[in-house]
């Protein structure tokens, strides 16, 4: 059986998080989104632990339910170096023997959500080793918690300590990701993150995964790709839309090449604010191959359906206006990915023509995307020759879609330096 999981969220006890982040809330948004399976992050915390033994049942080792939705036990810590890990672990008892184990090492273990942890990666590696934990990067190459904005090499941070997989983030996908040979032989996790239960946000990446059930003993063979079990598909957001796809001020979200920042000592000659490294960039700098690993699974780019549902409406993404056109295709298709990738669009345009455009525009790659940068997510854009034509002439019209550059266009460094 396929199985779409989300592995990493984060819970209302961490900071910046949602109150909706209840496990209630979680299974019900978890089944609009067509998703089987969810870690359910956080859950070195007691409190998270207490509300997931509440509201679920166990139905396997190290694996609950509730309304059908799935749940594995799953957490983020932060090393001593603030980099962060995702670990996943095989039942609650290796949850309660790693808290034990790490709280000699961390003030708020008790507290957090995201646990700070005096020790390193390679230690908390060794740890999770120990007890049977499965651990890899969380989003990897992201300027400000992960392990490449600390080091330049798997090797530097986890010293020989065994890694199962690598979390790409929102602003990588797979294909950047294999620019780095190490990273040839492990699994790619894309997953969410998420701090709110809202369609937008929760699913917003997922892994499709081939099992026979979905219990944690099956994610754990298809991650380790044993028997058969495996991913078959990495579905993510395009990375430009990431929040820190190219290199930008992480104040006034100004862009800038690489070279710029550095003449410019990373901070930025319009704001003062400190200029952050993109995944873009960071990746360039790492590159050591072009080829790809067979196993690969392909990576398919999404653009949340609420967001392109707010761009055609003008409205919030957050609001109920948004929601009411979010359920109708949710309730009349099933799932966001069979209305974003399989539904034929004359059947999409019978709920909501302007919506039913917009998809064909993002399946033909015609949308027009502002890359992310400096913490700022990337922007979807409805050309206008598409806004103006009737659906059924959409196949013929040209549309001359002016792509924002991929790159920052290259500037002169004297253009900041002059006054306007
Ligand atoms: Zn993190
Ligand atoms: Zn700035």
């Amino acid at each position: 059986m396929q199985v779409d999981a989300d592995l990493h969220i984060h819970s209302r006890y961490s900071k910046a998080v949602s109150k909706a982040m209840t496990i209630p809330n979680l299974a019900e948004n978890a089944r609009f989104k067509g998703l089987g399976l969810v870690g359910t992050g956080d859950i070195l915390n007691p409190k998270w632990e207490g509300e997931l033994l509440k509201y679920t049942k166990e139905v396997a080792e190290g694996t609950y339910e509730r309304k059908g939705i799935r749940f594995i036990l799953t957490a983020e810590v932060e090393d001593n170096r603030r980099v962060h890990h995702v670990l996943i672990f095989p039942n609650i008892d290796a949850v309660r023997e790693m808290r034990e184990k790490l709280r000699p090492y961390s003030a708020d273990i008790d507290s957090e959500g995201r646990p700070h942890v005096n020790l390193r990666a390679s230690e908390i590696a060794d740890l999770a080793s120990d007890l049977g934990v499965l651990i890899g990067p969380a989003h990897a190459f992201t300027p400000w918690t992960s392990l490449y904005k600390e080091y330049d090499s798997l090797k530097d941070a986890y010293d020989g300590a065994k890694i199962q997989f690598l979390e790409l983030g929102l602003s990588a996908d797979s294909e950047m990701a294999d620019r780095i040979k190490a990273h040839h032989r492990l699994t790619y996790l894309s997953n969410s993150d998420a701090h709110s239960p809202m369609p937008h946000r929760l699913g917003r990446e997922f892994n499709r995964f081939e099992i026979q059930e979905a219990t944690f003993e099956e994610i754990r063979r298809a991650i380790l790709k044993r028997g058969g079990r495996r991913i078959v598909l990495n579905a993510g957001l395009d990375p430009r839309l990431g929040k820190y796809h190219l290199t930008a001020c992480s104040r006034c979200y100004t862009k800038y090449s690489p070279e710029e920042a550095r003449a410019f000592k990373w901070k930025c000659p319009k704001c003062g604010g400190r200029i952050k490294k993109g995944v873009h960039d960071r990746i360039m700098e790492l590159a050591d191959t072009d080829e790809r690993p067979k196993d690969r699974p392909p990576y398919l780019k999404l653009a949340p359906l609420a967001e392109i549902i707010a761009m055609v409406i003008g409205k919030g993404v957050e609001t109920k206006s948004v929601r009411v056109i979010w359920e109708r295709f949710l309730r009349e298709f099933g799932s966001e990915i069979k209305v974003l990738v399989d539904v034929p669009v004359e059947a999409l345009a019978e709920v909501h023509e302007e919506v039913a455009k917009a998809i064909w525009a993002y399946r033909n790659e015609k949308l027009i995307v502002i890359p992310g940068g400096g913490g700022k997510y990337g922007e979807i854009r409805l050309p206008e020759e598409i806004r103006n034509v009737k659906i059924e002439e959409l196949e013929n019209i040209e549309v001359e879609v002016q792509v924002e550059e991929y790159r920052p266009k290259q500037r002169s460094l004297m253009s900041f330096l002059k006054p306007k």
